[in-house]
């Protein structure tokens, strides 16, 4: 062995220490004059589902907008794979990074299957039809998120909730390796708010979710950031993070938190 070449060992490190995915360091924004966001480092680790807490105005959709490269950091700077996003080649990061904003629209023209297709366009080259494997993909995320039976129906007749999962379907579509949803349990019955976690959380991919419900971050959840006032209060373990301290000092409400069946419940009182 030469000096050059370190041992397996070593090169296992290394390999370990090289930033890969997507991060946020120490990244502040200003907004018409107000800082909205005020030196905000997250740094998921590959595959995890990080929650991103906090209430109304607290910076979470902004925090998300600069991780999908919408909005740019006033200073700091957000990175992919160690190189700042605004240096990678945009078509790279748009197979790599997918994104469900708050509320997203789409025109109404389209069937369900068609917005869900949208996802494949990073792949596809110009003008080149749909391959087996964007068709593939797009069949897989429309039976993912239980679209397969709706793929045919315009957009515009959807309910709330089926177009969340619509939006959800077209971000799979894109097989990213970092998936950002914004409230994405908002319309959604129970049964499918269940699924949806459970679907997010099983993936491969790394995710962060702005979510309000904090009994669904507990139990979904591996990590999650508390922000508020557009800084970071707390960071951890759903356990570590969801205390009655820090739920009356960041939401203004009394809790019980209950040891629970490996992750905490959460109880609010009045
Ligand atoms: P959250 O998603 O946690 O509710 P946001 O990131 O949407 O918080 O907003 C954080 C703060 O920034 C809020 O006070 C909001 O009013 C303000 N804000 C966000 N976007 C804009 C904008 N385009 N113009 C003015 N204020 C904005
Ligand atoms: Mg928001």
């Amino acid at each position: 062995m030469t000096d050059a070449e370190p041992a397996v060992a070593d090169r296992a490190a290394l390999a370990d220490e090289r930033e890969t995915g997507l991060r946020a360091s120490r990244v502040s924004r200003m907004i018409g004059g107000r800082l909205i966001l005020d030196g905000v480092t997250v740094a998921p680790r590959t595959g995890e589902t990080i929650g991103l807490l906090g209430p109304n105005g607290s910076g979470k959709s902004t925090l998300l907008r600069l991780l999908s490269g919408v909005l740019t950091p006033s200073s700091g700077v957000v990175t992919l794979d160690g190189l700042p996003l605004a240096r990678t080649a945009r078509r790279s990061a748009a197979r790599r990074v997918a994104a469900v904003e708050q509320n997203a629209h789409t025109q109404t023209e389209l069937t369900v299957r068609d917005v869900v297709a949208l996802g494949r366009i990073p792949h596809r080259r110009a003008w080149a039809p749909m391959s087996a494997a964007d068709l593939a993909a797009v069949a897989a995320a429309l039976e993912r998120a239980g679209l397969t039976d709706l793929a045919d129906r315009s957009w515009h007749t959807l309910s709330g909730g089926e177009r969340q999962r619509a939006q959800i379907a077209r971000a799979l579509a894109q097989e990213p390796t970092e998936l950002l949803l914004d409230e994405p349990t908002n319309h959604l019955d129970i049964q499918y708010q269940l699924d949806l976690m459970e679907l997010v959380a099983g993936l491969p991919v790394t995710t962060v979710i702005a979510m309000h419900d904090l009994n669904l971050a507990a139990m979904y959840c591996d990590r999650l950031v508390v922000l508020r006032g557009g800084r970071v209060v707390t960071e951890g373990t759903p356990d570590a993070v969801l205390t009655p301290s820090l739920i009356g000092e960041v939401y203004g409400v009394r809790a019980e938190v209950d040891a629970g069946p490996g992750y905490p419940v959460i109880r609010f009182l009045r």
